[in-house]
């Protein structure tokens, strides 16, 4: 470092004359603008803004992109070679060739400085670079950069980076050391920038206040500011990966401390509890025509613990195409609505919300649910509907709805209960049978109305003996009456040895005064509770059986005490014990919870829909949402964070789950996903049919059209996907017909239609919808049918040109077959036969999982850009690598989150000095850190 300081920085052309005045300059402020040194010349600095560089700062930060070991140069090679080399050697012949009219090579010939018997020159070439021509002469020493080549029988490097030694003072920067070469720009060389970075560093002391260390003492040792020092001259390659470690650590630490405070941010933010007892939920699985796998069931478990917490849930929740998440978001769904909210599910197209809207009607119009699909062109609910059939009808029998509380399996569509309402009096039977069931009802004195505790109080009581003295069988506790389903129990022997069972007199009586005077107590009254029994009889046969249980089930929403698509949680059935077993107690509570949300609820009456489907444009327009409890966002991976913001920031915050299908690396669940918590769904369902996928040449289309027949005289349905990649990509609508033609043809007599970007939404819609219901057997789409899109008969994919593809998209595409329980098939017709073509292609022959392809795919095309940090609202990095320094990324987000944890406000004095690294929203967030 000493010998650095002294070095005198001089840019032979710029820093002329100006004299070094470290020790007497007023202290250097790092936030200051550049123009304020007044050594760095105009045109300099304009460069520099080029690069981004404005305050002194910037310049520190301006890290270099790497280093040469520029004390000894070795030997030319007299091999090629795919490592990147540095030599040095001097000029020792230039030349221009022209070739194709106006193209030119220029030529430079190099010979080592101490050359031995076996050295043989370099040759290095650049193309149509008139601005290398004019630097590099005969006579001078260059220093190269790039991969030797053998071409003929010269060796030879293209393209090299290159510097020019100039014989001045200032050689001590350049050359004789580990020398850092940086990012560049035009009009600012290597040399230049080094030395303005050189003479910057000694102007500004390493113990500058500004340039503290903003890392946890466990994280890291040693001080940023020697860190800084250090990257760009590092005295040793081992103080070079030190200083590296240091600011690579700064930098994931900051982040990490901004997603960790993003986390916190939600988590200590009040909010309200966003979920119901699960009644809904149950109704709906029962529903199912198929068991949840394990993972959904996991998952589910999940949300449900988010939804019930206080604070917002943030959850991302990953699984493959097919895993079955649309389950799993109605399941969440349906518990924000039965605490009494209105769910959001956002769709990245439209194609795929109108999809949305039609499974969910499936599954939830059967519950009552109101629902509303809002997109640009269509706008439809169907809440007005049922608020007309529950108005027009009340307390008449509806065809039976899952929602009815009764297992489907034990319902009778058509089946009219006792029509009146007003029953008759009757007395309790005069003889009693063994096993009897009797269906028995009880008002209150003098229609007294029980307050809900009340109601939960009397299921108690009814409960109190069952499986002792009785089996309840079902059970309904109406605000001024009571309807119960009970089969007595032996009690004793007589003497003759003879079974006597409990009469229903006795455990009607035992069940009244107990719940009497419960109900009294909770309610600080006196006096009655009960009537009379007003009606009761045994159960003559399994149909008069389920009629009542159905009678009594249903009786909530016959009687219009609840609405439609409400729940009653005073309604209990040997089902609901069945699967609840001992948790029944605790669903007592929350059904009572539950039920003092839906009354303040005005949901229920204003008749608001309470799931509404939309595109990701639901966030702009101005739809209202009245008691927005959860947002459901499909495809995460078309949805920034910022949306997502948008959404979080609403008061109160709704809980938001997003689901993608893209498997995401650790390194970014750990940063851009970092505020999220990850549910996985790492099974799929059993009864997939299997995908078997094949690589075709373009020359076998003949045998795979026969192949396609055989299919579809099944009955089965087909994608053909032609290759406009890019919806943007400027569609030829005369290739596309053309296309079509073609198929027709192909595929006669089965009707096909073509779908692509510039065909109306309506119009995609109508074809949708045909292909769905099977009167279309051929689709012939663009990739406009990636995503989502979920038709179980199309069980065949055909992707003509599959290697304009990358493995992902294929992937997703592929995933829209399989899907029901067909055998399905994937062919992907290429014509070309390149290695890496094929490469790519078997991956898909050798996989179906989303996150091998994704693995597979991530090596064939080595270290790039992850996807979606753009989207992350996070600050670019400056120096670390998300891939390559994953495991540095653990230990500062490691760091981060226990800090959080241990003082969610950040206010420990011995944290307050992070607080700085958390400004959000003010565009430098990060820029004192790196
Ligand atoms: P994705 O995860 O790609 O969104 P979907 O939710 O669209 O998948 O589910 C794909 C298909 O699988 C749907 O037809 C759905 O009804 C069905 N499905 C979901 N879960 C299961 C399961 N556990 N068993 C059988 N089929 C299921
Ligand atoms: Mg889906």
């Amino acid at each position: 470092m000493n010998q650095l300081r002294k070095g005198k920085v001089r840019d032979s052309e710029s820093l002329r004359g100006h004299q070094v005045a470290a020790a007497t300059a007023p202290p250097i402020d790092i936030s200051q603008a550049l123009e304020e040194l007044d050594w760095i010349p105009r045109p300099r600095l304009l460069a520099l803004r080029r690069l981004g560089i404005e305050t002194v700062e910037d310049l520190l930060t301006h890290f270099p992109r790497r280093h040469e070991d520029r004390h000894q140069f070795p030997h030319f090679p007299r091999e090629e070679s795919d490592v990147p080399i540095c030599l040095c050697g001097e000029v020792v012949k230039t030349s221009v060739r022209r070739f194709g009219g106006w193209k030119k090579i220029f030529e430079a010939t190099l010979e080592e400085s101490s050359p031995n018997a076996l050295s043989e020159p370099l040759t290095c070439r650049w193309f149509n670079l008139h601005y290398v021509q004019k630097m590099i002469a005969t006579g001078q020493h260059l220093v190269v950069f790039g991969k030797p080549r053998l071409r003929g029988k010269r060796i030879c490097m293209d393209h090299p980076e290159f510097e020019v030694i100039e014989n001045d003072e200032e050689i001590s920067i350049h050359f004789r050391r580990i020398t850092p070469i940086y990012p560049a720009t035009e009009g600012l060389s290597q040399r230049v920038l080094r030395s303005i970075i050189y003479r910057l560093l000694n102007e500004v002391s390493p113990a500058h206040p500004e340039l503290e260390t903003l890392l946890p003492a466990e994280l890291a040792s040693g001080e940023r500011g020697d860190a800084i020092r250090a990257i760009h001259f590092p005295e040793s390659w081992e103080a070079r990966d030190a200083a590296r470690e240091h600011l690579v650590l700064s930098e994931f630490f900051a982040m990490q401390m901004l997603i960790a405070s993003r986390r916190s941010g939600s988590s200590t933010r009040m909010g309200e509890a966003h979920c119901g007892s699960g009644t809904l939920l149950d109704k709906f699985l029962e529903a199912l025509p198929f068991q949840l796998t394990g993972a959904q069931s996991k998952v589910i478990a999940e949300i449900r613990r988010d939804l019930a917490a206080r604070h917002s849930m943030n959850r991302l929740l990953q699984g493959d195409v097919g895993s079955g998440k649309t389950v799993v978001a109605i399941a969440a769904m349906l518990l924000a609505i039965e605490a009494g909210y209105q769910a959001a599910f956002m769709a990245p197209t439209q194609i795929l919300a109108e999809q949305h809207y039609a499974v969910l009607r499936r599954w939830l119009e059967p519950l009552g649910i109101r629902m509303a699909l809002r997109t640009a062109t269509r706008q439809e609910d169907n809440a007005c509907l049922l608020l007309l059939e529950s108005a027009q009808i009340p307390g008449s029998a509806r065809v039976s709805r899952v929602g009815d509380g009764v297992s489907p399996s034990r319902t009778f569509p058509g089946v009219k209960p006792a029509e009146d309402a007003r029953y008759s009096r009757r007395r309790l039977p005069h003889f009693e049978k063994p096993w009897a069931i009797y269906a028995v009802t009880i008002g209150t004195k003098s229609r007294r109305c029980l307050s809900p505790n009340a109601r939960k109080i009397i299921l108690e009581a009814l409960l109190h003996f069952h499986n002792e003295r009785y089996e309840l069988l079902a059970a309904c506790v109406m605000p001024d009456h009571l309807h119960f389903l009970i089969q007595p129990w032996p009690k004793e022997n007589d003497d003759a040895g003879n079974v006597i069972f409990w009469s229903l007199r006795e455990l009607v009586h035992s069940i009244k005064s107990f719940s009497a005077h419960e109900v009294n107590k909770i309610e600080n009254k006196k006096g009655a509770v009960w009537e009379r029994e007003r009606f009761d009889r045994y159960v003559r046969s399994d149909r008069d059986l389920e009629e009542k249980f159905h009678y009594i089930l249903r009786n909530p929403w016959d009687s219009g005490v609840a609405q439609q698509n409400e729940d009653y949680p005073w309604l209990w059935t040997q089902d609901d014990e069945a699967r609840k077993e001992s948790s029944f107690r605790r669903d007592v509570e929350t059904n009572a919870r539950d039920a003092r949300a839906t009354q303040r609820n005005a949901l229920a009456r204003d008749n608001a829909p309470q799931v509404i489907i939309g595109t990701h444009a639901l966030l702009y327009e101005s739809v209202s949402f009245l008691n927005l409890g959860l947002v459901v966002i499909d495809e995460q991976h078309k949805f920034g964070v910022a949306q997502r913001a948008r959404l979080t920031a609403r008061e109160p915050a709704p809980d938001v789950l997003v689901m993608t299908a893209t498997p995401i690396p650790r390194t970014l669940t750990m940063t851009v996903y970092g505020d999220l918590d990850v549910s996985i769904i790492d099974e799929m369902p059993r009864n997939r049919g299997k995908i078997i996928t094949a690589v075709r040449d373009v020359s076998k289309l003949g045998e795979v059209l026969s192949f396609l027949r055989t299919q579809l005289e099944p009955g089965r349905q087909l994608y053909v996907i032609y290759p406009l990649i890019d919806e943007s990509e400027k569609l030829d609508v005369k290739a596309a017909s053309a296309e079509y033609e073609l198929w027709r043809e192909r595929l006669h007599p089965y009707p096909c239609e073509i779908l692509h970007g510039r065909i109306s939404a309506a119009e995609k819609q109508a074809t949708m919808e045909r292909f769905r219901r099977g009167e279309t057997r051929a689709l012939i789409s663009t990739t406009v049918i990636e995503v989502g899109v979920d038709i179980p008969n199309a069980t065949v994919m055909l992707v003509e040109n599959a290697e304009r593809f990358g493995l992902a998209q294929l992937h997703q595409l592929r995933g829209r077959i399989g899907r029901g329980e067909h055998k399905s098939y994937c062919i992907l017709l290429t014509s070309d036969q390149s290695k890496e073509t094929s490469a790519k292609l078997a991956v898909l022959e050798r996989t179906n999982n989303g996150f091998e392809v994704a693995a597979a795919d991530g090596e064939l095309r080595g270290p790039g850009d992850l996807p979606g940090t753009a989207q992350s609202g996070l600050p670019a990095l400056k120096i670390g690598n998300l891939k390559t320094d994953a495991g540095l990324m653990r230990r500062a987000r490691a760091a981060a989150m226990s800090i959080f944890e241990a003082d969610p406000r950040l206010e420990l004095p011995e944290n307050q000095r992070f607080r700085r690294l958390i400004v959000e929203q003010q565009g430098r967030t990060f820029s004192n850190v790196s």
